[in-house]
């Protein structure tokens, strides 16, 4: 079987592993023409390491991450706690996996390390795909063409996989920017509880501070968003002014807005959303991570969400002929990510306490495929 996987970033690499763990093999295929240290932070709950553990990175992944004591809620201006839920090794007693937070760059390390260079095809922008009665051709933006029997569209938000199946459709601003930072902990170890996971809620839902340890504790990252009228660049490298972000925050309690001083510099993005689709795939192609279900990130599972799909949908066509394991994997994927992708717009997760079993506790390998 011909598996092209369309995307070489956090869930095309991992369904390149979850693959080979069934016994297939699969090309992926990647725009940049080289791996480099872009973004920030990516936030792996239990449910994320769960499903990366069995692929031969758990062990990387946790001398490279932190592990998040606590999951804090503040009052933004009070600094009043409001929900402390213990994770480390009590998220690892009751899930059986703990959070581990991560540089994005080191987690993509772990990845292309795992998969290796000969299955990652660089430099290799998918322009569109075309479904024949035999499989699929794939068209690159070089002019070459390719064909497959599976195609798996792992190719973030503004997917050209999605485009080919479901026509053109832009994700839509939602007037919010996010300000990403890393900062050396050093910095900022005069806070309290800087080795938790810490949000610092305001007065909305454009309105709050989160910070976390990176890199073994070393680093710490940090988090805010802000509300903008409009916005028109796509990048995840274009700087921020820390002076707006402070502006912004000037009435936050004072350990909050301690951590926008301790930044040098910040990375400035958009958030985009789409609705929920109703099917995901056809025949012989499918989409998985950001490129179906794009999320906002107030509940962390833009990565877990990729990750989990790349296994179901591996133990799936390992377990199916090719139109009924991308069926049988949309039917076990679809609600579960919808009911994420919607409650991620809210941001009030886990704002007052509450139960996080039914994200955190999913375990995608006991799935009854
Ligand atoms: C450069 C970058 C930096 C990011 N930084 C952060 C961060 O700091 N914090 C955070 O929370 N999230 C970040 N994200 C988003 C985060 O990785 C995803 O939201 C999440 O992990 C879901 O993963 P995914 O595999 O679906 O998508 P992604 O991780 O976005 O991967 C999609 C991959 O597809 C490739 N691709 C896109 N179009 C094509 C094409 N036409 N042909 C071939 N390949 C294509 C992209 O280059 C990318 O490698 C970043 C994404 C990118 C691409």
């Amino acid at each position: 079987m011909r598996i092209a996987i369309i995307g070489g970033g956090i869930g095309g690499l991992t369904l390149a592993l979850a693959l080979r763990h069934e016994g297939l093999d699969a090309v992926v295929h990647e725009r940049t023409p080289q791996f480099g240290r872009v973004g920030a932070d990516i936030n792996l709950t239990p449910n994320a390491v769960r499903a990366l553990d069995p692929l031969g990175v758990g062990h990387e992944l946790r001398s490279e991450a932190a592990r998040p004591r606590f999951r804090i809620s503040r009052d933004g201006y009070t600094g009043e706690v409001t929900s402390r839920l213990p994770m480390s090794d009590a998220a690892e007693q009751s899930y059986g996996a703990p959070q581990l937070t991560i540089h994005r760059a080191d987690l993509l390390d772990a990845l292309e390390r795992a998969v290796g260079d000969e299955t990652v095809r660089l430099g290799h922008r998918l322009d569109h795909v075309e479904e024949g009665p035999a499989g699929t051709t794939l068209h690159f933006a070089d002019g070459s063409t390719e064909d497959a029997d599976v195609v798996v569209g792992a190719d973030g938000i503004h997917s050209a996989v999605r485009r080919s199946l479901h026509g053109a459709e832009h994700p839509v601003f939602t007037g919010t920017v996010a300000y990403r930072a890393v900062v050396p902990t050093e910095r900022v170890d005069h806070l309290t509880d800087v080795d938790c996971f810490t949000k610092y809620w305001g007065s909305d839902r454009f309105t709050q501070i989160v910070t976390f340890p990176l890199t073994r504790g070393e680093e710490t990252f940090v988090f805010a968003t802000a509300h903008e009228e409009s916005w028109s660049q796509e990048s995840w490298t274009t700087p921020g002014r820390i002076e707006d972000l402070r502006a912004a925050y000037a009435d936050f309690h004072e350990d909050a807005r301690a951590l926008l001083d301790a930044c040098d510099e910040v990375l400035i993005s958009a958030l985009y959303v789409r609705d929920p689709l109703p099917t995901w795939g056809s025949r012989s192609a499918t989409l998985l991570g950001d490129a179906a279900h794009p999320m906002m990130p107030f509940m962390a599972q833009g990565a877990g969400q990729a990750v989990e799909d790349a296994v179901v949908l591996a133990r799936c066509l390992a377990a199916h002929d090719t139109p009924h394991a991308l069926n049988r994997y949309e039917s076990l994927r679809r609600e579960r990510t919808a009911q994420i992708q919607l409650g991620s717009r809210g941001n009030e997760w886990l704002k007052a306490g509450g139960n996080a079993d039914w994200v955190y506790g999913y375990d995608a390998w006991a799935v009854e495929v």
